[in-house]
């Protein structure tokens, strides 16, 4: 048996309150270390100052309380932490694998995108920045092979970063650091050996797995739960108008959670408040249980939304 510490966490970006969606993900994260009798950590991902919203980390912080994912240890708070991303960043320049980017989001319009939507960057500026052009952003260079990674879901999967991405951000336009960059910093910071969270951010591992192999970090073991997406098939967030989680009946909403991710808890179990049913969950989970398709969310319950 593996004797190491296990050691997940949830990672919310505090642009709105949490939805189903995320409660999927927070309690995916929450049950695989509980289960493990390992710790579960709290990251407040504010990186993105324009997107957040006033308040939504407190709101945040109740509404997990309210459901019973209590955590462990203090929250890390990603605006608190520039020093160590910077610190990164120079480790990054040092080893000559980055380069400043001078192309606005409009001079990119053009180029090709991946299946997920995202800009494979065309490499503009990889042998230096065009007469003129002023440097915006820092760029990683990728090599042309391919990232290999296990997900404890989805299997064996690969990508090559230079066709499916191209070379990425760490340092954006505006003088923030990337999510790519953070986020493997964060992780090996907080000593995470489980990430567990959404699917959309499946084919965002390889990103990092080849950012942790730069810096000499460790490569923590992956799993992405399924998305809760709106009848059009588009992931529920702060853009789709996802309702935010209620604080109050959260027991019937932990219940659809725990279904979303193959773990409907027994009949006896419905009306039971969220500290009986997470301690169910977690004594019968088992994440090769977790389904890998997207569900459909089901329309509210709001009288103006019935037909
Ligand atoms: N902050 C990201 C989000 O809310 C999650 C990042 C992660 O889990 O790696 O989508």
């Amino acid at each position: 048996m593996n004797s190491a510490p296990h050691v997940g966490r949830f990672a919310p970006s505090p642009t709105g309150p949490l939805h189903v969606g995320s409660l999927v993900a927070a309690v995916a994260s929450f049950l695989d270390a509980r289960a493990a009798g390992g710790r579960w950590l709290l990251r407040m991902e504010d990186l993105d100052r324009p997107r957040c919203e006033p308040g939504a980390a407190d709101t945040i912080l109740r509404q997990l309380d309210a459901y019973g994912l209590h955590w462990d240890g203090a929250v890390l708070v990603q605006s608190q932490r520039d020093d160590a991303y910077a610190e990164a960043l120079a480790t990054l320049q040092a080893i000559g694998v980055v380069y400043p980017c001078a192309c606005t989001r409009s001079q990119l319009t053009q180029a090709p995108r991946n299946h997920e939507g995202e800009i494979i960057y065309p490499g503009t500026c990889r042998n230096g920045l065009p007469a003129g052009a002023v440097a915006r952003a820092w760029r990683l260079r990728v090599p042309d092979v391919s990232t290999r990674f296990h997900d404890r879901i989805h299997g064996d999967l690969e990508q090559n970063l230079a066709d499916d991405v191209g070379d990425f951000i760490v340092k954006r336009a505006d003088g923030q650091f990337a999510y790519q960059l953070a986020v493997v910093v964060d992780d090996a910071f907080q000593g995470i050996t489980h990430v567990v969270r959404g699917a959309d951010l499946l084919w965002n591992t390889p990103r990092q797995i080849h950012l942790q192999t730069l810096l000499g970090l460790p490569t923590p073991v992956y799993a992405h739960v399924p998305l809760i997406t709106n009848a059009a098939g588009q992931k529920l967030s702060k853009q789709t108008l996802a309702p935010a989680l209620p604080e109050t009946g959260c027991g019937a909403v932990l219940v659809r959670a725990l279904a979303v991710l193959g773990h409907a808890p027994p009949v006896e179990l419905e009306g039971a408040e969220p500290a009986e049913l997470l301690a169910w969950a977690s004594a019968h989970w088992h994440i090769e249980n977790v389904p890998t398709h997207p569900v459909v969310a089901k329309p509210t319950q709001a009288p103006d939304n019935l037909p």
